[in-house]
């Protein structure tokens, strides 16, 4: 053994029954063994360690994934909290478009009106705004920009109906359609019977009949062309409206406005006579168009 102590360990085992056992095993084993042993416990300290790391390293990744999901939550949130403000604007603005569309028709429907009663017609009657539903625009600043539009448009027609309407008022102000006095109708326009002798005699006015002194207004606006004396008509006044048409007013007892005043319509211009060539107190009213006597039952109102 002498030799071989040093590469060789022998192990006896000793039971208490049997005979004793001799076990040779190589003297590097045991440090092969230990250093095994010591391998495999820093590998599995490692591996642990390992685990444990990446578990750490997960669970970080788990929070910053959290943290990001709740920012994306967070600004999905605002998001919604601007989505709804801005469908509210959107709202607020429809309800205005509404509105200033409810605005637009009450002023065609005026505007129509109007037309009617002075007899004309605007220059456009563009219902542009009516035509294309509010609908069909998505988006709020395109719907506000065709709404300016509109309203422009509407602006400058109105401006120009405006203008038309002036002049027409003006126009109608120098019709003579008001009624010149107070009184009872006791002649008509045309053919009648001749007061002052036989036979038939045109009749080129209305008589309208009441006591002296009765006010005789002027039928439309004009200028005062004859305030006198006319045989038959005794004192008289002749008004020119312009645009063709003359008033004549007769038998008067008083002139109270003189050749060359400028009357408007309703304003005071004489009083109720029984002057010329007349059978009792009464008004002799005369329109003429174009230099020709008309009905004046046709013009006034
Ligand atoms: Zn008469």
């Amino acid at each position: 053994m002498g030799k071989k102590r040093d590469s060789k360990i022998c192990i006896m085992i000793v039971p208490h029954t049997e005979k004793v056992r001799r076990l040779t095993i190589p003297r590097w084993l045991p440090k092969i063994f230990m250093a095994a042993v010591l391998t495999t416990i820093t590998g599995v300290y490692l591996a642990f360690n390992n685990i444990y790391t990446s578990h750490i390293s997960l669970e970080e990744e788990y929070d910053q994934k959290i943290s990001i999901i709740n920012k994306l939550e967070e600004e999905n949130r605002k998001k919604d909290i601007e989505l709804s403000k801005l469908k509210s604007e959107n709202k607020d603005l429809y309800e205005t478009t509404n509105e200033v569309e409810e605005k637009l028709a009450e002023i065609e429907r005026l505007q129509r009106e109007i037309e009617k009663k002075v007899g004309i017609k605007s220059p456009s009657r563009g219902g542009g705004m009516l035509d294309d539903p509010p609908q069909e625009i998505t988006e709020p600043v395109e719907e506000l920009q065709v709404l300016k539009e509109v309203l422009e448009e509407k602006e400058r027609e109105l401006i120009i109906f405006i203008d038309d309407l002036e002049k027409r008022l003006e126009y109608l102000k120098t019709v003579p359609d008001l009624w010149p006095t107070k009184g009872r109708l006791s002649s008509t326009f045309g053919n009648r019977k001749n007061p002052f002798g036989r036979g038939i005699k045109f009749h080129y006015g209305i008589d309208i009949a009441n006591s002296i002194g009765t006010d005789i207004w002027a039928a439309g606006s004009g200028r005062v062309v004859f305030s006198g004396y006319k045989a038959g008509y005794g004192n008289t006044i002749i008004i020119d409206h312009g645009n063709g048409y003359k008033s004549y007013y007769a038998h008067n007892s008083k002139l109270l406005v003189n050749r060359g005043d400028r009357v408007e319509k309703g304003q005071l211009i004489a009083k109720m006579g029984n002057t010329g060539r007349s059978t009792g107190p009464h008004l002799h009213f005369e329109i003429h168009k174009g230099g020709k006597a008309i009905d004046p039952l046709t013009v006034l109102k």
